[in-house]
């Protein structure tokens, strides 16, 4: 990864020793792990991951310090159904689902498109849902001070799909709450109302 190559440790794995570890996996599950179609695999494994752990090269404060002027709005900003992919920390199962995120402005207001990059930033990493949704909200509340953030996520977890208690349907919410959201109950029930329309 990027990052790790920027700490400059001798001591770090590089790229060819992931590819070759990614081969010695393979190997534990097939005795034929040189056939033709698996022989490649190790490069297209880790170079997909540059993709899908792109977060450890992102910053969050670079992403959210270009703020403008709010201009006395001082309503809900709500962007909804903002689809992530992650990477559970725990079997490296891929789970993905929609992210909602909204804040009250007081003064800062930022690029649409920022609120999704900042899912990005914290999904594509090895992670867990309730760190994501944390992470995101920290976020929001120290690059923004808003008077209040939310954020919801709704996921399905490919390790409970494939694997353990095989429940394919199951979505898991998690909500942070912060300011104004938190403190009053209309607050929170306008979100909801935004989210459900
Ligand atoms: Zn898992």
């Amino acid at each position: 990864m990027k990052l790790i190559l920027e700490m400059g440790d001798s001591q770090m794995p590089t790229k060819h020793d992931a590819k070759e570890a990614v081969r010695t996996l393979l190997s534990y599950l097939e005795t034929d792990y040189q056939r033709e179609g698996l022989l490649d695999t190790p490069d297209r494994v880790i170079d997909s991951w540059d993709e899908i752990f792109s977060g450890y090269t992102m910053n969050p404060e670079a992403i959210l310090s270009s703020t403008f002027n709010g201009e006395g709005y001082d309503g809900i900003v709500l962007l909804k159904d903002i689809e992530f992919h992650s990477t559970c920390e725990h079997h490296l199962q891929p789970f993905n689902g929609k992210a909602h995120i909204a804040y009250i402005p007081i003064d800062k207001i930022v690029g649409i498109s920022k609120l999704s990059r900042i899912v990005e930033c914290h999904a594509r990493r090895l992670q867990n849902q309730e760190r994501i949704t944390k992470n995101i909200a920290d976020d929001l509340e120290k690059y923004l001070a808003p008077l209040g953030c939310a954020v919801i996520i709704e996921a399905a977890h490919g390790c409970m799909r494939c694997r353990g208690v095989k429940q394919a349907n199951a979505l898991m919410t998690t909500s942070a709450m912060r300011g104004v959201f938190f403190d009053k109950a209309e607050a929170r029930q306008e979100l909801f109302q935004l989210i459900n329309n």
